[in-house]
């Protein structure tokens, strides 16, 4: 097969966690007698400094084109002075992101056992948590309008019937493939979108009288989520829930670096990242984890191009560094971003 997909290295540690995961995608496409067909564009900062927008014109053209995208991460201090949609974050990954229709960003937890002592939590509570978030992407505050007075600020949350329904059947199907129970997380005590969010994801439930059903009030689900992570299976959120649970849940699995994610649209068509950022205190070091990015690949090559044996093959091979002692820096080793790569596209190889 001929795997034809958009790559954007971007900003910080992105080319480096980037060429890692190409390495790796280059052995599975070695190993599965595929070809790889890279079409390499810049977004964000990188962008920016070669005098483009954020999002460079080709750089869409080409993601809508192939419709599977693979991610570094964008922004850092050098940009930070830019405004609104000038900077990285908002006119680089989240236009791409608005403009591609990706409107549902999955995200799974599942504490590899040979990391559970890097995380801050004891073992007791991430043995058996497996569990994977649909957080809705292009809707919610964080598109609403915006403004300022002279005596304050406003951000506004919308939600139509439309946008919760596309995400809420999506979370459904995911939970069906899984163990059949979904969690739908809103403020419904108190906010009227969160009063339609939990009204129409209940609609949407009758069509999926095989897997069960509950409502949780974010705050609470702060609290669950760390106390008895191993209860839950596909948990359904908003926007700005989402982002901050998923960060939360993070933290089960021990670092943002080892945490893959896909934000997906209507058919095949998919962006694939890690869920951490640039992280500019590390960048040009060689010390960044590039499991994230690689799993990410996994995730493409799964979701956008049904390779489902190339997929399982790459996350074996990082289940198999990971037990093996190649630890990068973030998680208490000393493993390099490039050996860790090397050791992972190795392994897929042999
Ligand atoms: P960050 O995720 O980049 O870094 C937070 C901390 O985690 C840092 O100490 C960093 O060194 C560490 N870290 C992150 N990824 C790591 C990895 N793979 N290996 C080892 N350590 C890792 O978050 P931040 O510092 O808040 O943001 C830095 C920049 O990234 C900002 O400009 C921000 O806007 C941007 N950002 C981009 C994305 C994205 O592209 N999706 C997401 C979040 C933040």
């Amino acid at each position: 097969m001929n795997i034809n997909f958009t790559y954007l290295p971007g900003d910080g540690i992105g080319p480096e966690i980037g060429a890692a995961s190409i390495d790796v995608l280059q052995a599975v496409a070695q190993k599965f007698s595929h070809t790889l067909d890279i079409e390499q564009h810049l977004i964000g900062g990188a962008a920016i400094d070669q005098g483009a927008k954020p999002l460079p014109q080709q750089t869409l053209a080409s993601a809508k084109r192939t419709g599977a995208v693979l991610l570094g991460a964008v922004g850092g201090p050098q940009w930070d002075h830019l405004q609104g949609a000038a900077r990285p974050e908002l006119g680089g990954l989240l236009a791409l992101r608005q403009k591609l229709g990706l409107y549902a960003n999955i995200r799974p937890a599942k504490p590899y056992p040979s990391l559970m002592a890097a995380s801050p939590l004891k073992r007791s509570y991430l043995e058996g948590v497996d569990f994977v978030i649909v957080r809705e992407l292009t809707g919610g505050i964080y598109f609403g309008e915006k403004g300022r007075d002279e005596n304050g600020a406003f951000d506004q949350c919308r939600y139509t019937k439309h946008e919760v329904e596309r995400i809420a059947h999506r979370a459904f199907r995911l939970a069906q493939t899984r163990r059949k129970k979904l969690t739908s997380v809103d403020k419904a005590n108190v906010l009227e979108t969160s009063r339609l969010w939990r009204e129409v994801v209940s609609r949407v439930a009758t069509n999926y009288p095989d897997v069960s059903l509950e409502h949780t009030l974010v705050d609470a689900m702060a609290m669950h989520m760390l106390s008895r992570g191993k209860d839950f299976d596909v948990i359904l959120t908003e926007n700005m829930f989402g982002d901050i649970l998923t960060d939360e849940a993070a933290m089960l699995c021990g670092s943002l670096g080892v945490i893959p994610s896909a934000s997906l649209g209507e058919n095949t068509s998919g962006l694939y990242e890690p869920i951490h950022g640039s992280a500019p205190d590390i960048a040009g070091q060689n010390k960044a984890n590039p499991v994230a990015m690689i799993l990410s690949a996994a995730w493409m090559l799964r979701a956008s191009f049904g390779l489902q044996a190339e997929a399982e093959a790459i996350e074996a091979a990082v289940a198999a560094a990971l037990s093996a002692g190649k630890i990068s820096a973030d998680l208490g080793g000393d493993c390099s971003t490039s050996e860790l790569g090397n050791w992972v596209a190795d392994y897929v190889r042999s």
